[in-house]
């Protein structure tokens, strides 16, 4: 550990391009910039051109879009620079076993899974923003990283938060995680009123700047219900031990109860880099920019009980935590489905945790996932089942 200081450290960064990406690359910069990590590799998606601007101006030294079709177009981008440009799977798992101490995880949704289940078997470090791995395949990822040799360190606020004050060493002590969650722009919303709400005015967050799908996930309070079986796998938690309570300021991220009634919280602005920055930085904590927490000026924080009534994928997370198996894998493949209708304007808001839940009950009966490869079936399955009802 100690002479982690010392040296670089080799990082690719999946998903460069995205909300988090962005704020990674700024925290790198924070952090000492090229004298302390090496970027071996950058990827995106469709945007290339941003791409190529990003893998040039921080000296990355090979830059990846899964995109196929815009291969061409990132070699061209990148010609004369001296950096590598690469495509699709093949291009990612090159990206993922370059002799990597971290990885930082921050695709957006299921196809973030492939490619970080590579970092990890490669034994890098795995700093997880994409939910997503853990919530379809909780255990089977747990284990891949495991066996890889690598640490895994949540990327994701509550769970930062959550990872800063677990004492592994008290978990016979460990009573409940209590996940806090802003509630959203919908937050105080009557049912009828969130029937007719439209992409525009569900992406609109009130604390948190973030990519366009978690922004309308966090509305629906779908990326709460994805992040309780985060935390189940993560912490490796009974359902009944992962709680929500709705905290509007988003100041406190989350918290861990013991059995001596202590509650231990982490609090901050809701600012993605002091997450980031300590899973890069951990087990040191380093200076960052963030904005202070001022109490005085803050006066106050604010709690209440969460709605399963108007946001019903809460009710459905506690269902897949506990189903178990693949029930995870098939919430968030039927969700991804029915959020990418909603944003394209042919599915309504209430009917993404409609069309969710009756996909989780037709595949409820599937047995637990025996290899990764039955994580990809179920969350096929999912998506065709979910389509045809949005196309219904
Ligand atoms: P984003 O939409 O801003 O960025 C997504 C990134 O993934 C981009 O680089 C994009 O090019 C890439 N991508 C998109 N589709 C892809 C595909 N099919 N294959 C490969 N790459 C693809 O998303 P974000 O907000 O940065 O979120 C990234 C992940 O981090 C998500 O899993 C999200 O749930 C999680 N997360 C984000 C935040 C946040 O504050 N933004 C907080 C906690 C967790
Ligand atoms: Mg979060």
């Amino acid at each position: 550990m100690t002479g982690r200081n010392m040296q670089t450290r080799r990082i690719a960064i999946f998903g460069a391009t995205g909300s988090i990406g962005i704020n990674t690359l700024d925290v790198i910069g924070q952090l000492g910039g090229r004298e302390a990590f090496e970027i071996t590799a950058v990827t995106g998606n469709a945007n290339v051109a941003a791409l190529a601007r990003l893998a040039i101006e921080h000296g990355a030294a090979m830059a990846v879009t899964a995109d196929e079709s815009r291969y061409s177009e990132l070699k061209q981008a990148l010609s004369g620079t001296g950096i590598r440009a690469a495509a699709g799977t093949s291009g990612l798992d090159e990206a993922a076993d370059q002799g990597n101490d971290v990885v930082m995880a921050a695709i957006v949704g299921t196809a973030g899974l492939a490619p970080t289940l590579k970092a990890a078997a490669a034994g890098a470090d795995i700093a997880l923003a994409n939910k997503e791995c853990l919530v379809s395949a909780g255990p089977l990822f747990m284990e891949a990283v495991k066996r890889g040799g690598g640490m895994l360190i949540p990327v994701d606020s509550e769970h930062s938060a959550i990872f800063q004050v677990f004492a592994e060493n008290q978990r016979r002590a460990l009573d409940r995680v209590i996940i806090t969650a802003s509630g959203g722009p919908f937050r105080a919303m009557t049912l009828d009123e969130m029937r007719h709400v439209d992409a525009a005015t569900a992406r609109a967050h009130p604390n948190w700047s973030m990519g366009l799908k978690i922004s309308i996930d966090s509305a629906s309070m779908f990326n709460k219900a994805l992040e309780m079986i985060e935390a189940q796998h993560l912490f490796d938690l009974a359902p009944e031990q992962v709680e929500v309570v709705v905290h509007p300021q988003s100041i406190i991220h989350s918290m861990v109860g013991y059995a001596d009634g202590s509650i231990l919280a982490q609090l901050g602005s809701p600012d993605m880099r002091t997450a980031i920055g300590y899973a890069l930085s951990y087990p040191e904590r380093r200076p960052l920019s963030v904005e202070k927490l001022d109490f005085a000026r803050l006066a106050r924080l604010d709690f209440e009980a969460p709605d399963e009534a108007r946001f019903p994928a809460l009710r459905l997370a506690r269902l897949a935590m506990e189903r178990g198996g693949l029930q995870g894998a098939v919430l968030n493949g039927a969700k991804e489905i029915a959020l990418e209708a909603f944003i394209d304007g042919r599915c309504g808001f209430l009917e993404m945790a409609e069309i969710t839940g009756a996909v989780m009950e037709e595949m409820r009966d599937l047995p637990a996932a025996a290899a990764i490869e039955d994580v990809f079936v179920a969350d096929g399955e999912a998506r065709r089942r979910a389509a045809k009802r949005v196309g219904d």
